[in-house]
Order: structure tokens, then sequence, then C-alpha cells
């Protein structure tokens, strides 16, 4: 992987930690994929993430439009909502079950632990965030935004930490056995099988489109990525509200939606599962930053991080969820090199957003080239 601030066409990804974790593993698959784009991973905390047609019918039925929402929040075990006309709506989250997504409940990743920096609420007070630095290169950013005026920071308090690992292992735990009750009734959870990448080709060899829906759609496991549909060299998947699907015949020698997604298998190298022991995952610093005159949740931080690189060229374009005019709420990823556009973003959504459909014209290929890739190549 490229560790280089400065060197190639770059863009910074923002997403969930299930994003990060797709753009890891096709970052490492890249000869067989195609070379990914993502130098920069801006990762965000997620416990769990909402369906939007759901959520929308759910509110619906308390007679709260979603249009009438100026934002919504998770703490303190609730989903808040915030509308505009000063009310506030409270759920616990116990019984934000029913839109919530069936794919969150197998998650393992709280703080986006394969991500350069990760950005998220919990631990900080009010108007500031915690910022989480886990590679040379994301402490540079964190440190280089700071110098630059772009964001001020804090010390961590050793109470916070407490709390922000707290809330990461009760995440590990309680979707851990969520994960062996899954896997006794039959509906296998491949990412989390321990796998080489020796054996990861074996496995996916041979793997399709119907083999994506049987293994991840079909159990709700896709967590609605797109990492599928933008490296389909045949451009045949399409993603509507909910799923994945296919609108034509493969080939039948590919197998790269199959590889990419990241709810089929995660060799090791891809993702260590010795991870699973920590509740934070690996880093190198954690502080409490803020950023001026930027709104959102985590917005404010990450939308200066994000000026920071844009304007300091260590970035070309960034990846952001954005709101739909046309359907509020419903995040729409915009691939971007306008720092207003970023800010326009900010803001925690809630729900699935696609991001790597954006993507796709970086990952093109030639439908014979893949035909002619190794797949025992991978680096
Ligand atoms: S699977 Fe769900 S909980 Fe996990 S990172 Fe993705 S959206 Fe968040
Ligand atoms: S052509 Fe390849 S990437 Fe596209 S759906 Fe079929 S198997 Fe998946
Ligand atoms: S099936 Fe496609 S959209 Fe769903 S998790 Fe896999 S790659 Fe992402």
């Amino acid at each position: 992987m490229n560790n280089n601030l400065n060197l190639q066409t770059n863009v910074a990804l923002v997403g969930t930690p299930c994003h990060i974790i797709a753009a890891e593993k096709m970052d490492h698959y890249a000869e067989v994929l195609g070379r990914s784009p993502i130098d920069f991973k801006l990762g965000l905390f997620c416990m769990e993430n909402f369906s939007h047609l759901y959520l929308k019918e759910f509110l619906s039925e308390k007679n709260i439009k979603i249009e009438d929402i100026d934002e919504f929040r998770v703490e303190k075990g609730y989903l808040w909502a915030y509308l505009n006309n000063g009310n506030v709506f409270k759920l616990p989250l116990s019984q934000a079950k029913s839109f919530m997504r069936k794919n969150c409940q197998v998650c393992m990743d709280y703080t986006s632990e394969l991500a350069d920096l990760s950005v998220g609420s919990v631990g900080s007070d009010q108007g500031w965030s915690t910022v989480i630095a886990r590679t040379e290169k994301g402490l540079r950013a964190l440190q280089k935004a700071e110098n630059e005026g772009f964001i001020e920071t804090k010390p961590f308090e050793e109470s916070s930490l407490n709390l922000l690992t707290k809330l990461a292992k009760k995440k590990k735990t309680e979707n851990q056995e969520e994960i062996k009750k899954r896997e006794s009734v039959a509906r296998p959870v491949l990412y989390r099988r321990y796998i080489n990448d020796e054996e990861f080709i074996n496995e996916v060899f041979s793997c399709q489109f119907d083999d994506l829906k049987a293994d991840v759609i079909d159990i709700g496991s896709c967590v609605l990525c797109g990492a599928c549909y933008c490296v389909c060299p045949e451009n045949i998947i399409s993603i509507e509200d909910r799923r994945p699907q296919l609108k034509g015949n493969c080939p039948p020698e590919c197998n790269l939606c199959y590889m990419a997604c990241p709810r089929t298998y995660l060799s090791q190298e891809v993702l260590n599962r010795d991870l699973d022991q920590k509740a934070l995952g690996d880093y190198l610093k954690i502080v409490s930053a803020r950023a001026s005159n930027v709104k959102g949740q985590d917005g404010g931080v990450v939308t200066a991080i994000l000026n920071y690189l844009l304007e300091d060229n260590i970035s070309e374009k960034a990846v952001v969820a954005d709101k739909m005019a046309e359907n509020p709420w419903k995040p729409n990823a915009i691939l971007t090199s306008n720092v207003e556009d970023v800010k326009k973003a900010a803001g925690t959504k809630y729900s699935a957003c696609p991001v790597f459909k954006v993507l796709k014209e970086y990952y093109k290929k030639d439908p014979q080239d893949f035909r002619n890739d190794s797949v025992k190549e991978v680096s």
C-alpha cells in the first residue's frame, strides 16, 4: 500500500467501518480488481445503520415527515430526531430493530479499525469529536490539519477512553453472539471465517453473482457498499434501494463481484482477526478535535480534515455521502473536489450509502482483461 501522501491520483473516502474494510480489500486485490484510487480512508464510528425506507415508514406512523427532520443522532442508547419546528423525537435503540439493517448485527467494527483516521462523537464534549489516528499517514494529516489551522485538538481523557472502549467492546461481544447464532442455523457469516490469502483465492475462484446473492445478499449480510457494482466489468449489476441485482449474464470466468465484496471471505491478510481482542483496534493517538463554522454530528472535524486534504492537494477528490434533494435523508454518494460540496454533505445520515458506485470509472476493466488475469497474482 502506498503510504506517501503526495505521490498519486488520490481520492479520500469518508465511510463507515464496512466501507473502509471494502476499500482495504479492494486495495489488497488491486492486481485483479484494478488499482484503487482510495489513498486516504476517513472512517466514521458506527454502531448500526437503518434502512431509509423502513425508517421513513416508521416515522410516518408517528406522524413525523422525514423531510421535517433537521438532524439525526444516535446517542446514549437512543435514536434522536431533531425536527425543524424545535421538537425532539427520541426512540430507544432497542425499539429501532425493525428498521435496523440486518447486516449491522454481525458487524464487529465500531471505530473503523482499518482507517487512516477514525472520527466519531463518543467520548468528546459537545461540539468536539473524537479522532483516532491509526496510520503514520493519518497521524501526519491530523498534525498538519492542526498546524494549518483547520482544526484544534485537546487531550482525550482517560474516562473518555474507557467509555469508548466499553462501547466498542459491547458491539463486538453482542454481535459475536449473533454471528454464532446465524452460523448455527446455516446462515454463514463468511467474512468472519479464518482464511488466508491462498485459501481465499481457492474459495472465490468459481464464485459469481449467483453465489454473492446466496452467500451475502439473500441472507441479510449485504452492507450496500456498491463494491460489486463498481468492479463488474460487464456493467450488469444495479443497486436498487435495498439490494444489488443482476441484469444480465455473467461470463464464465468472472468472479470480481464476489472477490471485492467485504461480506464474502476476508483473508487474515486483509483483516487480522487478532483485532477482535482489541476493542478499538490498533492506533497511534487519540485526541478530541473541533473545527469552527461547520455543522454536523461528526461533520465538523471530518469536513475540516477533508478541506485540508483537498486544499493542500493531498487528495484530488473526496467521496462523501450527501443527501438526495428529492428524497430527504436518503444518502447519495458524490465524488467531488469542491470544498463547498464537502461542507454541504456534512453530518451523519444513518442509512446505507453505496459509496463505491461513484468510483466505478477508476476500476474500469475491459471485459477481456479479467479473463487474462491470473487470480494467483494477488499481491
Ligand atoms: S455493517 Fe452496519 S454497523 Fe457495521 S459499519 Fe456498516 S453500517 Fe455500520
Ligand atoms: S460479470 Fe462478474 S462482476 Fe459482473 S456480476 Fe457477473 S460475476 Fe459479478
Ligand atoms: S453484495 Fe455488493 S453491495 Fe452488498 S456488501 Fe457485497 S459488494 Fe457491497
